[in-house]
């Protein structure tokens, strides 16, 4: 018998959702049985024939079905990406509020089918949504987790690799905060290798300048501004970030990354989900990795949670 069933449950099988899927069946071995569940079946249900007739070319098998909140009961993580778009003239709160009862339908009957895995958030405001999940689900915090800065730091690596010609696997660097206008580079912890990318801007004056760091920072913030003007949503992306946290998870691989979880006194902070670079394993968030931020990068780190709180207190819940 086999008894390594990993089995995922992916919510809103739109455009982020269903290019997270088409990650998931191209990679392969990531799990073994995903569920379709939408608002509208008729959309899940097809997106379900579409990806199993491609199984025939990928790498390994999985078991793709559209279904009901009923097969969330024996699943691994419930990965949630729907929501509802802005409508013109409606203010973020607004929208924010919308999306909290779309939540509601949702972890509602997750939860009554006896679900006792790990939710993992990509619908954006994305640290607030994480944290409606946590409120509505009364889960442990280590198991809600939201996809934070992990994209955006996955962005700010890539750049600084292209910017000092070295692969983005040897930068180390995380853009933290709000996934959002808030979000920020802690430049005092960017590395490449073991040296820290200040002494290479200050030893290097002739090819490097501070100038440019904060260039690449803008980059990474407005990227998704870019990409929505140019072809209206962003999803690829993301949906790969989303894989790459699945795969974390089930593979019990300790790896690092900046997901949205909560903070329990970390950073001198309480109750607010937000990016930082975080442990994650089997049970999810295992712990939170503490940076030595300088006083400057603590005072935007603590306006980053103040406005997430804030917005988080505006809402009806
Ligand atoms: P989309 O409109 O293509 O898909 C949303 C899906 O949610 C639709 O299929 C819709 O039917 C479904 N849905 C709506 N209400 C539902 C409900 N009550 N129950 C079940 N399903 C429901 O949107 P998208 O482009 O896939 O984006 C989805 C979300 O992801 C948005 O909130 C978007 O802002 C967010 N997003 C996050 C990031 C990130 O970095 N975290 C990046 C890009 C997009």
């Amino acid at each position: 018998m086999n008894t390594d069933k990993r089995k995922v449950v992916l919510i809103g099988t739109g455009m982020v959702g269903m290019s997270f899927a088409y990650a998931l069946v191209n990679q392969g071995g990531i799990c073994n049985e995903l569920v379709l569940i939408d608002v509208n079946k008729e959309r899940a249900n097809g997106e379900a024939m579409d990806l199993n007739h491609g199984l025939a070319f990928a790498k390994s098998n999985m078991r793709i079905y559209a279904g009901d909140y009923h097969d969330c009961k024996d699943a691994d993580i419930i990965v949630i990406a729907a929501g509802v778009a802005q409508k013109e003239g409606e203010s973020r709160l607004d929208l924010l509020q919308r999306n909290t009862e779309v939540f509601r339908s949702i972890i509602t009957p997750v939860v009554k089918s006896g679900f006792d895995g790990i939710f993992l958030v990509a619908t954006n405001p994305v640290d607030i949504m994480t944290r409606v999940t946590y409120e509505l689900s009364r889960f442990g915090a280590s198991r809600v987790i939201g996809t934070g800065t992990s994209l955006d730091t996955a962005r700010l690596r890539y750049l600084l690799g292209d910017y000092f010609t070295v692969d983005p696997k040897n930068i180390h660097a995380y853009v933290i905060g709000e996934h959002g206008d808030s979000e920020f580079v802690p430049l005092s912890q960017v590395m490449l290798a073991t040296k820290p990318v200040l002494t290479i801007l200050e030893d290097d004056r002739n090819n490097y300048c501070r100038k440019d760091m904060e260039r690449i920072e803008e980059q990474v913030r407005t990227a998704a501004y870019k990409i929505i003007e140019a072809k209206r949503a962003t999803y690829y992306g993301i949906g790969m970030a989303l894989a790459r946290i699945v795969k974390a998870i089930l593979g019990d691989e300790n790896s690092v990354l900046t997901v949205s979880a909560k903070l329990c006194g970390e950073y001198g902070e309480r109750h607010v989900f937000i990016g930082v670079p975080t442990i994650i394993g089997r049970n999810g968030v295992k712990e939170i990795v503490e940076l030595d931020l300088t006083d400057e990068e603590k005072e935007k780190f603590s306006k980053s949670v103040q406005l997430l709180d804030e917005y988080f207190e505006g809402l009806k819940l």
